[in-house]
């Protein structure tokens, strides 16, 4: 069944999915969205990182895997994102991180056809292989606020560096597999979407600002 976009009242797409390869920016612009348009932002990888970090059985069997840049396996994702979805109401978020693999989008279809409330698009945030180098490498997370930074783009100016922490899987051997998982896992995923017309494509090189607008642009683009 081909999914139709739906708008809501302001004017913009919001059942969304944020996807593309990892350091595309999505949790950076995942934010902003959320903010102007009151989006939900579930993120599958903040979800597994919170439950690690309160250790609990999920977080253990995740952690050694998240940190090799290996995928998590889809039934323990899929419970996370049904949790997450099922929560409050259905009709503003963005899912960031999922579906991850063309397994994962399948069910998330299927989920959400069932409670007749499908995706209005999937924003796929295109970058090369080089940038998402360098911005895997150079980010750093604010322990206690969650907040990206880059050491160039997004300096964490005035911030203590003791408050500052690299990502276990942005250490270099984890960027390698994870652009690895990638191409071989996730990438399909694009083209499932593309062959049912939700997909949206924006160029994720540029500042934070201008990728944002050319989002913002995409989002009202066909709204009433
Ligand atoms: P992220 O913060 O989205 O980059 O996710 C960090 C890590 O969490 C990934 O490298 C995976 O190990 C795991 N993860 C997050 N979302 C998924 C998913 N949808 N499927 C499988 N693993 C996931």
């Amino acid at each position: 069944m081909a999914l139709h976009a739906t708008v809501a009242e302001s004017g913009v797409k919001t059942r969304l999915v944020l996807f593309g390869p990892p350091g595309a920016g999505k949790g950076t612009q995942a934010r902003l969205l959320a903010r102007r348009f009151g989006l939900r932002h579930i993120s599958t990888g903040n979800l597994l990182r919170e439950a690690i970090r309160k250790q609990t059985p999920l977080g253990i069997e995740a952690g050694a895997t998240m940190r090799e840049g290996h995928l998590v396996p889809d039934a323990i994702v899929r419970d996370l994102a049904e949790e997450a979805l099922a929560s409050r109401n259905n009709d503003r978020f963005m899912l960031d991180g999922y579906p991850r693999t063309l397994q994962q989008a399948q069910w998330l279809t299927a989920y959400l056809e069932a409670k007749e409330k499908p995706l209005a698009a999937v924003v796929f945030f295109k970058l090369a292989d080089d940038k998402v180098i360098d911005r895997l490498s150079k980010r750093r997370v604010h322990r206690k606020t969650g907040e990206n930074y880059h050491l160039d783009h997004k300096p964490p100016i005035g911030i203590d560096p003791a408050l500052l922490m690299q990502r276990r899987d942005d250490e270099p051997h984890a960027i390698q597999e994870r652009l690895y998982v990638y191409k071989q896992q996730t990438s399909p995923v694009e083209e499932y979407y593309r062959r049912r017309g939700v997909l949206i494509e924006v160029d994720a090189d540029g500042s934070i600002d201008e990728i944002h607008t050319r989002t913002v642009r995409e989002l009202r683009a066909g709204a009433a």
